[in-house]
């Protein structure tokens, strides 16, 4: 057998286009990343796209800017790529074609009800029936080996044995001589020199028949890695019918993309010492594929908003107001959002919040929720508000004051702080929840603030 062709570390991302990026993608990836930076190896970039459907040349460019939005970025020394698996169908073909010529691969023709007609089972595989008739044409079958077993050493799942009698002598080319998937996967990875295969849980079980591919063909297998399922709060395994998968989807909604990478790196792996916030850099010292878990690893939404918020307001004002801007309305004067963002930044924990924090220093009118003014309005709302109203009339306007006021405004109606605050935070922002109200008072100013309290007052009273 050959060796490999070089002692470097040659790691693959070999993702079938979708016209979406998948988080678990995103996160094998990154695995694959972090072990070509650490090594100082080669990430090699494979678009599988032979299914005809499925080469869209947009979609690569969106595989592309997807590695690139987490730090995969084609211009460092460690990316190579992307190479199609289109381009190497000769490849494929020859390899084929030389698994006939050694007998290790076989002509059939039959067909599956055929199969079953001598089974009896039909989730038996296929019976070997055409094993030795000499055929010349139709799908080509990989012979496997009748006794024995086949022992996948994998770095997450340990020592995996796969009985060769229950292995089906399984396709590797259609009838018209095209390579199926499981041959492509094999031939692309023997050419491209790759020494570690590190990929989601779901090729576990094409791993054998691929091992003994890659011996058939005359190399030594890769080291083997499969990385555990990804799970929502249900146990059950995401998909993208019911669960938000795609990665450009959490770059919408205002996830940064270190936070993302951060938190992916922990679906299945831990840095040390019980740590969750950690630099990349730091992570790719520490990273080991062995102490990678095998227990499904839960995608926990919550935990990901929360390493996003302390991401958010570990960023500079200036970084912070640039993130947020694609958030924003167009029409909004910056000059008042400057004034906003640096509240916004305490509170939020993905960016496209900020929208609805600070949408009433914008607005004519604050927005109107039903349930949140029901909430807010209760009594004594209008006799509050009254009272606020006559309070800040002649205050001094900054937020200090403006406090202490409805404190006092409070007091006299036996309410403590925080529950004065909610109808004139309803008047003022239409919403429960928002930014410090008092330094929104202040943004807003004296006219538009006694405004909206009167206009509430009057539908009050209506
Ligand atoms: N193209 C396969 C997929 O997207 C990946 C195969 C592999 O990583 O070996 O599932």
């Amino acid at each position: 057998m050959s060796s490999s062709v070089s002692s470097k570390v040659r790691v693959r991302f070999a993702p079938s286009p979708t016209g979406m990026f998948h988080v678990g993608g995103a996160r094998s990836a990154l695995f694959n990343w972090a072990i070509a930076e650490q090594t100082g190896g080669t990430f090699v970039l494979r678009i599988e796209d032979t299914d005809a459907n499925r080469n869209r040349p947009e979609w690569t460019e969106g595989i592309i800017s997807a590695l690139a939005w987490i730090g995969i970025n084609a211009d460092s020394p460690h990316f190579e790529g992307p190479l199609m698996q289109s381009a190497q169908e000769p490849q494929h073909r020859a390899a084929v074609a030389g698994l006939l010529e050694r007998g290790r691969a076989y002509h059939c023709a039959c067909t599956r009800e055929e199969v079953i007609a001598r089974t009896g089972d039909p989730n038996r595989g296929y019976d070997g029936f055409c094993r030795d008739r000499g055929l010349t044409e139709g799908l080509v079958r990989f012979r496997t080996p009748d006794e024995g077993a086949t022992t996948v050493d994998d770095r997450v799942r340990g020592t995996v044995e796969f009985p060769n009698a229950a292995m089906e002598d399984f396709a590797i080319a259609r009838s018209d001589g095209s390579p199926l998937f499981i041959l492509a996967n094999v031939v692309d990875d023997i050419e491209m020199g790759i020494t570690e295969v590190l990929r989601g849980d779901e090729h576990l079980s094409n791993t054998p028949k691929q091992q003994l591919l890659w011996e058939a063909l005359g190399h030594f297998p890769p080291v083997w890695a499969h990385v555990p399922v990804i799970v929502n709060e249900k146990r059950q395994k995401l998909s993208k019918r019911r669960d938000k998968v795609a990665l450009e989807d959490y770059k919408a909604e205002g996830y940064l993309a270190d936070a993302m990478v951060n938190y992916l790196m922990l679906l299945g792996w831990a840095p040390s010492g019980d740590r969750e916030i950690v630099p990349w850099a730091e992570m790719v010292g520490e990273f080991a594929v062995s102490d990678i878990n095998s227990s499904p690893a839960f995608f926990d939404v919550k935990k990901l908003r929360a390493i996003n918020g302390e991401y958010i307001r570990a960023l500079s004002l200036e970084a912070f107001t640039e993130a947020a801007e694609p958030f924003l309305d167009p029409s909004w004067d910056r000059e008042v959002w400057k004034r906003l963002a640096e509240l916004a930044q305490t509170r939020v924990a993905v960016l496209s919040e900020v929208h609805n924090l600070a949408d009433f220093a914008f607005l004519d009118e604050p927005v109107f929720d039903e349930q949140s003014w029901n909430k807010a309005m209760k009594e004594p709302a209008a006799e509050l508000l009254a009272a606020t109203e006559d309070a800040y009339r002649d205050a001094p306007w900054n937020a200090e004051e403006l406090k202490t006021r409805l404190e006092a405004v409070g007091t006299t109606f036996g309410l403590k702080l925080g529950k004065a605050q909610a109808p004139v935070r309803v008047a003022v922002t239409g919403r429960t929840v928002g930014l410090p109200l008092f330094e929104s008072l202040e943004v807003l100013g004296r006219d538009r603030t006694l405004a909206r309290i009167a206009a509430a007052r009057a539908r009050l009273a209506s």
